[in-house]
Formats: C-alpha cells, sequence, structure tokens
C-alpha cells in the first residue's frame, strides 16, 4: 500500500485513470487532501462511498508522531518521530515578512561539516516524501496559522535525497493543492555539484542557497568535507551557470565561526569569490552546543565583516538570531531528547 501524500496530482490522475475513473477525480481528492485537510477518505464526502472504500484500501494516510515542542517567542521546535523510531526536527520561525519554515530531509547527514550538530549523527536513511509533506502539514494545523515559506535546511542534505526532494517542492507548489508560490521555497546545498546541474536542467523556479561558509579551498575543505570532492573553483563556475540560465538571484549562506572565518582577511577574500556574480551573503550567527568546540563570532566580528562587505558592493544580511530558551542550534533538539535533557 502507497502513501497517499506521496502522491503529486499527475501521479494521482494516472491512478484514477487506471481505476476507471475520471481523472477530476484525482482534483477532487487532492482538494479534500490539501485545501480541506482531511485525515481519512471517508471524510471525503463528495466522493461516492464505493470509491471510498477502493482508496482505503489501496491507500494509506499515516501521521508523524510530535515528540516535543520547544517555544520562543519568535520560534517554535518541533520534534518529530518517524514510523521506524528515527528522530527529525522542524523549525517554525516568525518573521516579520510571513512565518518560514524549516524542514528536515533525512535522519542524520553524511556530509560532515564540522560545526554541525545534525550531521554528528551519520545519515540512517533518506526521508519518505510523505515525511516531508507531513512536517508542513501537521505543523501548519497545530499551530493554526499559514506557513508562508518553506527552507529545505533542517536535518541532512537535502540533493543527497533529490527525487524526494523535487517531488515535495512539486507538492507544495501545486496549485490544486497546497499552492505556495515557488519564490516561497527555498533549498539549500553544500553544494553537491551533480545534483545542481540537475536541479538547474529541472528548471525549478524556487530559490537555491548555497552553504558556502569559506571563502578558500583551504578552510572550507577543513570546515566542510564536501569541498574535497567538489572544490570551490568547480562550484563556482556551476553556480555562474545556474545564474546565467535562470536569471534569478543566489543565496550563500556563511556562519561566523570566532577565529576561523571571520576575520577581515575572509572577508576580502569572500569578495574576491563572489564580486559581479548576482547574489547575495546571509551572515549567520553560529549557535554553539555543547558536543562541538566552536565559538560564535562577536558582534563586533560580525559587523566588521559585514561592513567590509557592504563597502564592496556586495549584498548582505545578518540573520536574525532566533530564540535564546530552545535548542537552536539545528539538530539539537534530537541530541538533547536522546541524552534525556
Ligand atoms: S550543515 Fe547541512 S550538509 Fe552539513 S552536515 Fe549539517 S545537515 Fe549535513
Amino acid at each position: 500500500m502507497e502513501n497517499i501524500y506521496r502522491f503529486t496530482l499527475e501521479k494521482l490522475k494516472k491512478y484514477c485513470i487506471e481505476k476507471g475513473y475520471k481523472p477530476f477525480k484525482a482534483e477532487q481528492i487532492y482538494d479534500w487532501l490539501y485545501r480541506k485537510r482531511v485525515t481519512s477518505f471517508m471524510e471525503m464526502t463528495n466522493i461516492k462511498k464505493e470509491v471510498r472504500e477502493i482508496l482505503k484500501k489501496d491507500l494509506t494516510f499515516t501521521q508523524l508522531k510530535v515528540l516535543k515542542i520547544e517555544k520562543d517567542k519568535d520560534v517554535h521546535k518541533y520534534l518529530f518521530e518517524l514510523i521506524d523510531k528515527s528522530k527529525v526536527e522542524a523549525v517554525l520561525m516568525f518573521h516579520d515578512y510571513g512565518n518560514s519554515l524549516c524542514i528536515s530531509t533525512q535522519v542524520g547527514c553524511n556530509m560532515g561539516c564540522t560545526f554541525c550538530e545534525s550531521g554528528r549523527l551519520k545519515k540512517v536513511r533518506n526521508l519518505n516524501i510523505e515525511e516531508m509533506v507531513l512536517q508542513y502539514l501537521q505543523i501548519e494545523k497545530l499551530e493554526k496559522k499559514k506557513i508562508t515559506h518553506v527552507v529545505l535546511m533542517g536535518i541532512g542534505e537535502p540533493f543527497d535525497n533529490y527525487e524526494n526532494v523535487i517531488t515535495f517542492i512539486h507538492i507544495l507548489n501545486e496549485g490544486k493543492g497546497i499552492g505556495l508560490g515557488s519564490r516561497h521555497i527555498t533549498v539549500s546545498t553544500c553544494g553537491i555539484i551533480p545534483k545542481i546541474e540537475n536541479f538547474i536542467e529541472d528548471g525549478k523556479q524556487v530559490n537555491l542557497a548555497i552553504s558556502l561558509h569559506a571563502p578558500t579551498d583551504e578552510l572550507r575543505t577543513k570546515i566542510m568535507p564536501i569541498n574535497k570532492a567538489y572544490p570551490l573553483k568547480e562550484l563556482m563556475k556551476v553556480l555562474q551557470k545556474y545564474i546565467q540560465k535562470t536569471n534569478r538571484r543566489l543565496t550563500f549562506e556563511y556562519i561566523m565561526l570566532q577565529g576561523v572565518n571571520d576575520t577581515k582577511k575572509c572577508a576580502y577574500e569572500l569578495v574576491n569569490l563572489v564580486k559581479n556574480m548576482n547574489c547575495y551573503i546571509n551572515l549567520i550567527p553560529y549557535n554553539e552546543t555543547s558536543h562541538i568546540d566552536y565559538k560564535k563570532s562577536s558582534s563586533d566580528s560580525i559587523l566588521a565583516f559585514y561592513d567590509i562587505l557592504k563597502k564592496e558592493h556586495i549584498q548582505v544580511t545578518i540573520r536574525k538570531e532566533f530564540g535564546s530558551k530552545v535548542s537552536a542550534a539545528c539538530g539539537q533538539l534530537r541530541a538533547n531528547y536522546e541524552e534525556g535533557k
């Protein structure tokens, strides 16, 4: 039996046709799932009972178990347990421009970024499509608030789970379902070049963010092992291609680590790396955790770094810090829960 939340509208139409129903039936089902948000076929009252019985026999509904919710004024963090008892996090952030949900795409992560709490747990498996869809649906239901933006930046490397992530984006995007606009969806990658190539070919209009975090190969390889396989020169080449093909602005994420990548020298190296690119840099104050030695850059260093970029005409922002009362680093809620804190 397949999970209903795995179906794009096209796939559901195909299923309906195979069963001898009109494709319009799929649109009705989609409306119940994503507009009326029912959680059983029996609630789909404008569909004949015999048809509902068949749907019930063929397809399943599931829900994720909510293990824990931590709340601060501008951030709510959710810890979910999946069917195999794996745990993942999703984070809802309240910005002045809307409510942004950060979703996990894998259980653990194999990319090994040295500053990352999520990556301390090696990848156990990819998340299924429905496990990503349900993070969105369940949080929206619990919060009774519209989620206006989705970022795929939680636990896991989205492009290491490429097919499921692209289908998930498709489902979010579907005008007859959730209908979240492409520009309200951001997918983030540490720089897996072949998948960026695929992403360019797929022509999805969603935003692309690159976890850069260092301006030279030497430093980047030290803190992000993926850089050995896909060094900066090649990465920048494919990103130029992305910008040319899509005409879209790229985001670079840059976590500020005290004494590691926050020096003035790094700022000028970063300017050299990205100048003339249609991009902006998002400077992110680091969330310290008890398991990793890196320290957060001081406010003065962050501001000095920001000023250099600004003066050199690079578009740059400093990310607002969220929730000191919650387990702020991605992966920290899961780690604390498992350690019984
Ligand atoms: S930062 Fe992202 S890609 Fe790197 S280890 Fe953490 S989850 Fe994986």
